[in-house]
């Protein structure tokens, strides 16, 4: 029973998650929140357990929540959806980009990504069959940045879908309206699809906006959006997504989606659809919260010795561990041997990597720790980062 990749190996998450259980450790690794998402969220879902909403809802999402969707696009964003023809709620953000991949790529297309790129894009291209081609970001004085050569380079009439990530995860990079522009454009060039996973894109500091590659002109007809409400609310465990754009596409979409889970999450669609309508302030705080987090994070990684690329986004903050590294070792053997060695977890960014990419080479001592925790637990983990100077 082996994965995509023939490995029969855990994800990288799960992992240094047991790692950071068994050690005691602070666990930076997996980015989850370790508090629950606002009560009065909860308790929708509760009294629609009690209610009696614990039957297959419909395939495609309850109509109540494909019209909160729609709803919140066009609010933020001024996109325009028909929430009966052009939303369909799945299973998390996971499952709107396996069955997004499934749908369109197969054998002989290639499937554009950044690197490093979030682990189940790879699994999802290497199930579908097609080739994964990879556009690396690399860390410079303005942070992880687009090259446009390399995209340029990445990009060609093979090209079947880019598949998108910002902000992005693991690097915390938010992608500038130029850089958007940029692929919007290889994409219209090579008359590929655009999969964009915006899961966090309500996490973003600095009052730097995200936006949604479907506002660039032109792009809404090749577009498909995808985003989860686990991010959004605090709620990673409901596993409640979507994916948003053109009828017929969504169509195409629903046709994989329905033999992957037909349907789900029935009493937590109605809470979700509650809180894309009223949400808005848990979200305001989610993201003060998570900013003064990232500060702290980033100011003990710092002070420990790291070199630090300040995240604009998202619950992450990668750091180059390459002064604390044995001879020898990379930034994998570091991040498993960290739990033990001084009590925090944290994830190497080779595993957002093909193995051997120039990506894995440029970034081999980089690890990546998420902040998405509460400010004791940082605290924790910051103190004992100090013991590694
Ligand atoms: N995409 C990215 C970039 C993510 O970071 C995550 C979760 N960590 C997902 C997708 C998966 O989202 P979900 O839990 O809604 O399936
Ligand atoms: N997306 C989370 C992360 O990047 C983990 C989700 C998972 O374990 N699949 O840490």
């Amino acid at each position: 029973l082996a994965s995509p990749d023939g490995s029969t190996r855990p994800t990288i998450f799960a992992e240094m998650t047991a790692l950071a259980q068994s050690t005691g450790a602070a666990n930076l690794g997996q980015g989850f929140p370790d508090g629950d998402g606002p009560e009065w969220i909860r308790e929708i879902a509760s009294a629609a357990i009690r209610d009696g909403a614990n039957q297959y809802p419909p395939g495609r999402g309850i109509p109540e929540l494909r019209q909160a969707i729609a709803a919140h696009q066009l609010r933020h964003y001024g996109i325009e959806l028909d929430p009966e023809r052009e939303v369909l709620v799945t299973a998390g953000a996971t499952e709107a980009i396996a069955a997004a991949v499934l749908a369109f790529a197969g054998p002989g297309d290639e499937v554009v990504t950044l690197e490093p790129f979030y682990d189940s894009y790879a699994a999802a291209i290497a199930m579908a069959g097609a080739a994964h081609v990879t556009v690396p970001l690399v860390p410079g004085p303005d942070g992880f940045r687009l090259d446009s050569a390399a995209l340029d380079a990445a990009v060609s009439e093979r090209t079947r879908l880019i598949l998108l990530n910002t902000p992005h995860n693991p690097t915390g990079t938010v992608l500038s309206r130029d850089e958007l522009q940029l692929v919007a454009d290889a994409a219209r060039r090579a008359d590929a699809l655009l999969v964009t996973d915006e899961v966090y894109e309500h996490l973003t500091f600095d009052g730097d906006a995200h936006t949604p590659v479907a506002t660039l002109p032109g792009m809404a007809e090749r577009t498909l959006t995808i985003s989860s409400a686990g991010k959004t609310f605090s709620l990673t465990g409901w596993k409640i997504g979507w994916i948003a754009g053109p009828a017929e596409l969504i169509e195409a979409v629903t046709a994989i989606k329905q033999f992957l889970t037909y349907a789900g999450g029935a009493p937590f669609q109605p809470a979700i659809a509650r809180a894309l309508v009223d949400g808005d302030a848990d979200i305001a705080e989610l993201r003060d919260s998570l900013s003064a987090r990232r500060d702290l994070l980033v100011a003990g990684l710092r002070e420990a010795g790291f070199e630090v690329v300040v995240p604009g986004g998202t619950y992450f903050v990668c750091a180059d561990a390459a002064p604390f590294l044995a001879e020898g070792d990379d930034g994998a053997a570091f991040a498993r041997a960290l739990p033990g060695r001084i009590g925090v977890a944290g994830v190497p960014i080779s595993a957002f990597c093909h193995e051997g990419s120039a990506a894995a080479q440029a970034l081999s001592s980089w690890v990546r720790f998420t902040f998405v925790k509460d400010e004791r637990t940082l605290r924790t983990a910051v103190e004992r980062l100090r013991e590694l100077g």
